[in-house]
């Protein structure tokens, strides 16, 4: 069963057939999908205070149910040092259309990887992993499972992408936390599965991994219509 928070979030959304990325995240969240630590500031002054809070340099960007791709409309602004920055971008972000406060971050480094769900008329939802963030599209190097997966379809996805070397630690770069990554994917399937047929597709994009840890850094759901 939803829990009643999500439900709450889902109906809120329901008109406009998608979640935005704060809410995104909020349900994300509430199932066991660990996020970036977040807020969603409706004033400058409430941004400053958080990005004191967590520490600079900071990720911050627009939150607007007309924009689905931030980055196309100079949504997004990552490394802002402080608050003077961080007021500039506020102000600029502003300008953007249907403005409704930014989302301030923590910033995190690591691999960019996809995880995402379709839910297909066949087989119902399935599940993606994919490396590479944006140029995924690029290297097709992605792994199709249909949900739900169990701890042997993760390994046995994680086995089929070609970039495994990245995330085992390539050249003396460090591996990432694979545990982590596999406990995020059985969170998330377990999502979709309680989510149901009211979402057609998910986008976690990107999902951000290094050797401590995984988080979503950026999220979307699109609603069933
Ligand atoms: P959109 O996909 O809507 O354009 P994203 O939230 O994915 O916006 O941000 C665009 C890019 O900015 C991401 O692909 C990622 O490279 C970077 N980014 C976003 N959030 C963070 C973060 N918290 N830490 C580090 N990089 C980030
Ligand atoms: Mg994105």
């Amino acid at each position: 069963m939803l829990n009643k928070e999500i439900r709450e979030i889902l109906s809120e959304c329901k008109e406009r057939g998608w979640v935005m990325e704060p809410q995104a995240k909020e349900i994300l969240r509430l199932s066991g999908v660990e996020t970036t630590e977040f807020i969603w500031a409706r004033d400058v002054q409430e941004a400053i205070r958080f990005a004191n809070q967590i520490g600079y340099p900071v990720v911050a960007k627009v939150v607007s149910p007309e924009v689905v791709h931030k980055s196309d409309v100079g949504g997004v602004a990552v490394g802002v040092s402080g608050d003077e920055k961080l007021a500039e971008v506020y102000t600029e972000m502003g300008k953007i259309k249907g403005f409704s406060g930014i989302i301030v971050e923590e910033m995190v480094r690591g691999i960019e990887l996809i995880v995402g769900m379709k839910l297909d008329q066949q087989f119902g939802p399935v599940v993606l992993l994919g490396v590479g963030g944006t140029a995924v599209e690029i290297y097709k190097d992605v792994a199709l499972r249909m949900a739900p997966i169990l701890e042997r379809d993760v390994d046995s996805m994680l086995k089929s992408i070609k970039a495994r070397p990245l995330l085992e630690g390539y050249r003396g770069s460090e591996p990432i936390n694979i545990e982590a990554l596999k406990k995020m994917l059985l969170a998330f399937s377990d999502m979709v599965m309680e989510l149901g047929a009211e979402v057609d597709s998910i986008d976690l994009n990107p999902v951000i991994c290094n050797a401590s840890g995984c988080v979503v850094t950026d999220a979307r759901m699109m609603l069933a219509k």
